[in-house]
């Protein structure tokens, strides 16, 4: 006989938004669980060690980093800040970010799960949804190759992947195929080195050595992840010449690719750059970075227009302050970028599924088209859609002008 649990909310993911998600559901007084597929929390940003949290600040040319969030967001973010002991950086155009510590980011999220009573069930996947007309009754996961059924009031998919709407067989968006993977990895005993002339000389020296065909071109899609030179250790990210398409065997190819890429630059940077000579590599992160997938579909679709144009709403939920990037397969970052000082909101319609009563959306999953949600899918953006959804999932009942005012009130 199959294991039986109920809940108030179920969370289907682990990462930036289903952890907010949790934390909401629990202040609100509520029984929140979180199925998560693997051994730890935080998705990208600890798995694929993504090293800065940005969407938390105006976009601004002013040196300051002042935040645009509040709440839970700015919260989460100055307790980064403060056990990371990190400063926002800025670059010339005005974006502004947080670089954090990947450990210290995974010992905050333990320390909210425990004093918050959030039950996890890590190693467990998302098998099979039960619906029953306009409402969701059941999932089941799989956990050492047992099923555990649960039951709830609410469901929130979290997963980045929008699996709860494609179990259901929901209508989705999906392209067929998606922006760049990327991989960051680590290398110590690096010799002392500004950030900004570290960027410089690898620009130079890899254009060089692709010039020359010691590298292949695809090596001209190499960053230094902001913040990471210190205490002799520098993190980059590299960009993944195969297209992202979530079919087959495309994550493992991806992924041997980019062991394959890190251990020919590893050498590269050894032998040619010279604060590299007594280098080593010193870690690769767990998970390649996959930056958006399908998308569910809610009462409203997030366009790229509303991210451009600035748009606001009356049941503005969250705020964006982040331009959208295009990671392409061939070249560098592209960024396309709104006014100053400007923001897009996000309507609380996006959170919440045009098909099923008690389905909701967070972070990398919410109703948006490919181009806003390269802008909605940084962790500034997920922390807020995920409490905003944990907050909304608790309140199924009220009215939607009731909720959009708490959230508004603890929030915006
Ligand atoms: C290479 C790269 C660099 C980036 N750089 C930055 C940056 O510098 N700053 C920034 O703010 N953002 C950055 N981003 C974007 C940002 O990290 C992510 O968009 C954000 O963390 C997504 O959070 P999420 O919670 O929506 O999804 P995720 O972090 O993807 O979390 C989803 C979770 O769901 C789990 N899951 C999936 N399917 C199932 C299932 N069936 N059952 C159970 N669990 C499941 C996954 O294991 C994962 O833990 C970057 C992304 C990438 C890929």
């Amino acid at each position: 006989m199959m294991e039986q649990i109920k809940t108030d909310v179920l969370i289907i993911g682990g990462g930036a938004a289903g952890f907010s998600a949790a934390v909401a559901v629990s202040e609100m007084g509520l029984k929140a669980i979180v199925i998560e597929k693997n051994s730890y929390l935080g998705g990208k940003a600890t798995g694929a060690e993504v090293g800065t949290v940005c969407g938390l600040y105006n976009f601004s040319k002013n040196k300051e980093s002042v935040f645009a969030v509040k709440g839970f967001a700015k919260k989460f973010a100055i307790e980064l800040q403060s056990k990371s002991q990190t400063t926002p950086l800025s670059n010339i155009i005005g974006l502004h970010y947080l670089p954090y510590n990947i450990d210290v980011y995974k010992s905050i999220v333990n320390n909210y799960i425990c004093k918050h009573n959030i039950h996890v069930y890590y190693n467990a996947s998302l098998k099979k949804v039960g619906v029953d007309r306009d409402e969701l009754k059941t999932a089941t996961i799989e956990l050492n190759e047992n099923e555990i059924q649960f039951t709830f009031n609410s469901i929130i998919d979290c997963s980045g992947e929008s699996i709860v709407s494609e179990l259901a067989q929901l209508p989705i968006m999906e392209e067929d195929n998606y922006q760049a993977a990327a991989q960051v990895f680590t290398m110590e005993n690096v010799e002392p080195i500004s950030e900004t002339q570290l960027g410089m000389v690898l620009i130079k020296e890899l254009k060089l050595a692709i010039d020359n065909d010691i590298l292949p071109p695809y090596f001209d899609r190499v960053y230094v992840v902001q913040g990471s030179v210190k205490n002799t250790c520098v993190s980059f990210k590299i960009g993944i010449p195969i297209e992202v398409t979530y079919k087959g065997k495309n994550y493992l190819d991806i992924k041997n690719k980019a062991n394959e890429m890190i251990q020919e630059l590893a050498d590269f940077l050894i032998k040619h750059i010279s604060v590299f000579k007594n280098a080593k590599l010193k870690s690769i992160a767990p998970e390649v970075g996959f930056r958006i997938s399908k998308r569910p579909i809610g009462n409203y679709v997030l366009t790229v227009d509303d991210v451009l144009q600035c748009n606001k709403f009356e049941d503005a939920i969250a705020i964006g302050t982040w331009p959208i990037e295009k990671w392409g397969m061939d070249k560098r970052v592209q960024m396309t970028y709104f006014e100053y000082e400007s923001f897009y909101q996000i309507s609380l319609r996006c959170l919440k599924s045009k098909y099923i009563k008690n389905l909701f959306f967070a972070g990398r999953s919410i109703s948006a088209d490919a181009e806003a949600i390269a802008s909605a899918r940084v962790m500034g953006i997920c922390f807020q859609t995920g409490y905003a959804a944990g907050v909304y999932a608790s309140m199924v009942g009220d009215s939607e002008d009731l909720i959009c005012k708490k959230i508004q009130f603890l929030q915006l």
